[in-house]
């Protein structure tokens, strides 16, 4: 039997990069999933598809995990479709970079509310269902750049480090339930949100992560998966850096 058969897993924004790399981890280790998306149905289709052609099963649910009534819907659509819901992937965020002085508040607001208020959505509702079940995991995507900062992404720094204070604190609520709540934090990773790197900024990148490449979705799904299973079981309000040796630099 798959390491997760049985289990019903949510992993938002799976459609593209890293959270799609997660969801088909979580699916071929025998995990029912649903495909979170924001805008992009035919990516999620294609996710879909893959997971469907390997024997799986996946749901495709459209919500912008910042609106509460969306992700209210979401849910109830999980319960009613498999009535459980026994792993949540924070993993949906968005950048808006500028220099401090010239960023818009618009673009703080932007991604304070994909970032956070989504995480806060989406990890109340799945609580409530976990603390009935007295079992689950969940875990948040922050990134390195929430502990060592970055030029430029003033606010996505701040909610990449803020996800760290909430994972502790959720960790510290739950634990007398038998739920763990821990973080992983990438370093820079081959994805859509970060192609549009320049080479000479790569290059200048390369020099401060000691593995010298960025890493891949998959090599995240793989932490992703081992903190979603019940090989972790003595393991939370932790943050995990997959980044190469990076932040040790
Ligand atoms: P991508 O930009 O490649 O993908 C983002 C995903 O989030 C898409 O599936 C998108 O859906 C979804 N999404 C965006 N906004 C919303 C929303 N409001 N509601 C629901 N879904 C939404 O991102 P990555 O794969 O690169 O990053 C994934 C996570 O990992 C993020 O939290 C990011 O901060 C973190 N991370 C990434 C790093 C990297 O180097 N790539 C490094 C460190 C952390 P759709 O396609 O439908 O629009």
């Amino acid at each position: 039997m798959a390491e997760l058969t049985g289990k019903v897993a949510l992993v938002t924004g799976s459609s593209r990069g890293i959270g799609r790399a997660c969801v088909l981890k979580l699916a071929e280790a025998g995990a029912r999933v649903v495909i979170n998306y924001f805008s992009q149905l035919e990516a999620a289709r294609e996710v879909q598809a893959q997971i469907e052609a390997a024997g799986g099963e996946a749901l495709i649910i459209q919500a912008d995990i910042s609106q509460s009534d969306q992700v209210q819907a979401m849910f109830e659509q999980i319960m009613a479709h498999w009535g459980r819901l026994d792993i949540l992937v924070n993993n949906a965020g968005i950048t808006r970079d500028g220099l401090l002085l010239r960023m818009q508040t618009e673009d703080w607001d932007d991604v304070v509310s994909t970032n956070l208020r989504g995480l806060f959505n989406c990890t109340k509702r799945a609580a409530k269902i976990m603390l009935k079940q007295k079992s689950g995991k969940i875990v948040n995507l922050s990134s390195v750049v929430g502990q060592v900062g970055n030029e430029g992404q003033a606010n996505y720094a701040t909610t990449k480090a803020g996800i760290l204070g909430f994972t502790r604190s959720v960790a510290l609520e739950m634990a007398s339930r038998g739920i763990s709540v821990n973080a992983v934090a990438p370093g820079y990773i081959e994805s859509e949100m970060t192609e549009s790197i320049s080479d000479a900024k790569r290059a200048e990148l390369l020099q401060k992560i000691p593995f010298q490449r960025f890493g891949s979705c998959e090599e995240v799904a793989e932490m992703v998966l081992f903190l979603s299973s019940d090989k972790c079981r003595y393991i939370t309000g932790q943050t995990f850096n997959i980044d190469g040796g990076m932040v040790m630099k």
